[in-house]
């Protein structure tokens, strides 16, 4: 990740079909962004692995997918229509909109925490030290008032006939909200985890730094049902997994680090997030949280259905602690890639840019080179056997050492060429994307070649 800037990330992802903006030939729509056809695959690949490691092997993590429409009851009971909201100023002079809590935050370099701030408190704040606007330098704020961060549409099918809904700001309530059925139809016994990866939407009055925050994201989170006495062991189990995960996907730990909250939401127990050195600078990757019993406790206030949960051993009541683990797949996204971003200098004296992403995570596997144009018939037949495993990608325009490049920047892990050895033998040519070593192998051999070294454990 070495010099890797903003502007270098999201370059790259406009050129090479990873990200676009949102309804670009429109002019945009702010902080929407577009995967392009190479992004989709890395996303996808994300959250494939995440799947993987935190449901698929995990006998006791269950997975839904919930809608994103709610009853809004469940916005009621979650206290996003009273309290999800934000804190804005805006600067008279330029128009420019910010959260009071950041300009505190950014202005004491994170000394203080305005979290738990009143509004009175933080205008204070700002006041006595004459905090300026970021954008125009002027000292020149409205009061703070507070921005709803909820979308809100509506249904119904007559005007005047219509209800508001709102477009879930975190997928979390769907567990909840499921956690009743999840525990009857697989007979789970607590502790048991339900997982989810879906949508989520906030109106953020702040957002910005490419995919980093976004009012229309993907969350991959999973909440952990358990008796309160196991709580904090499953509290520091997902801390060392979640940190785990990302050592596994080769981030590197001086890129990570824990963050602990000093200040709690009322009904929480702990909370902690991991932060990763992303180009802007550190900053929340994900978060692990101890809920307490504060979820199932508002839904069973709020929906009239007993969340208790009966233990058939011990014949004991009682409604569960939770334990949540949460991370955004964007963000994770804009992790990857500024970690995998590498500009190497080559023997004569060029630079190759590559993204050496975990070879899971890479949008081909293969990509599949024939030397010249005319050995395309037997390059095809090659794609055709290998995407029947793999993502493959074809290119058979520039010289092949342009096309490599190619394939390096969006981090390809292995690049296969037919020659004219391969008309008379069967045989090819695999480079390796991080070493640009070659072998030579039969076709017969490439699947099993590649096979164990695209592994996500
Ligand atoms: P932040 O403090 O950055 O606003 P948060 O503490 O509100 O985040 P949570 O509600 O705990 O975040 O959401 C869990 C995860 O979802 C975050 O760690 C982050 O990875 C992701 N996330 C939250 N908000 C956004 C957003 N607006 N755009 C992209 N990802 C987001």
């Amino acid at each position: 990740m070495a010099n890797v800037t903003m502007d270098k990330i999201v370059n790259l992802c406009k050129n090479r079909g990873i990200i676009f903006q949102g309804s670009e030939i429109y002019g945009g729509m702010g902080n929407t962004w577009d995967y392009g056809p190479v992004g989709v695959e890395i996303k996808n690949n994300l959250k494939r692995a995440w799947w993987k490691r935190f449901v698929q092997e995990d006998s006791s993590t269950y997975g839904v997918d919930a809608a994103i429409l709610m009853n809004p009851r469940v916005w009621d009971a979650s206290g996003h229509t009273q309290n999800f909201s934000d804190p804005k100023m805006d600067c008279k002079k330029c128009k420019q909109r910010f959260r009071a809590d950041n300009l505190i935050e950014e202005y004491s370099k994170g000394s203080i925490s305005a979290e738990a701030m009143t509004n009175e408190e933080m205008e204070k704040y700002i006041s006595e030290n004459q905090i300026k606007c970021p954008h125009c330098g002027n000292f020149d704020w409205t009061p703070i008032r507070q921005f709803k961060l909820m979308f809100e549409t509506s249904r119904g099918t007559l005007d005047g006939d219509k209800d508001i809904v709102y477009l879930r700001p975190e997928t979390c309530q769907g567990e909840y909200v499921n956690f009743l059925n999840v525990q009857r139809s697989m007979r789970a016994k607590v502790p048991f985890a339900i997982a989810q990866i879906g949508k989520s939407f906030r109106n953020e009055i702040t957002p910005g730094n490419f995919i980093f925050r976004t009012i229309e994201f993907e969350q991959m989170e999973l909440q952990k049902f358990c008796k309160e006495d196991d709580s904090f062991n499953f509290y520091n189990d997902y801390k060392t997994k979640a940190m785990q995960f990302l050592l596994d996907l080769n981030f590197s730990p001086e890129h990570l680090k824990f963050h602990d909250h000093d200040k709690l939401a009322f009904y929480a127990k702990a909370a902690c997030d991991i932060f990763y050195l992303f180009p802007m600078g550190w900053s929340e990757l994900n978060g692990i949280h101890h809920r307490s019993t504060h979820d199932l406790t508002r839904h069973q206030e709020f929906s009239g259905k007993s969340m208790q949960y009966l233990d058939p051993i011990t014949n004991e009541k009682y409604i569960p602690n939770v334990i949540e683990y949460s991370i955004g797949a964007d963000r994770l996204m804009l992790a990857v890639l500024t970690e995998a971003y590498n500009e190497e200098t080559l023997e004569d004296g060029e630079t190759r840019v590559v993204l050496k992403l975990h070879p899971a995570l890479a949008p081909y596997k293969v990509a599949i080179l024939p030397l010249q144009k005319n050995l395309g018939t037997k390059a095809t037949e090659v794609y055709k056997k290998l995407s029947k495993t793999f993502m493959c990608t074809y290119d058979e325009s520039g010289s092949i050492g342009k096309r490599y490049r190619r394939q390096d920047e969006i981090g390809v892990p292995f690049s296969v060429t037919i020659d004219f050895e391969t008309l008379e033998n069967d045989t090819v040519t695999i480079r390796d994307r991080d070493t640009m070593a070659q072998i030579r192998l039969k076709i017969d051999e490439i699947e099993d070649y590649i096979k164990p070294r695209i592994q996500f454990n």
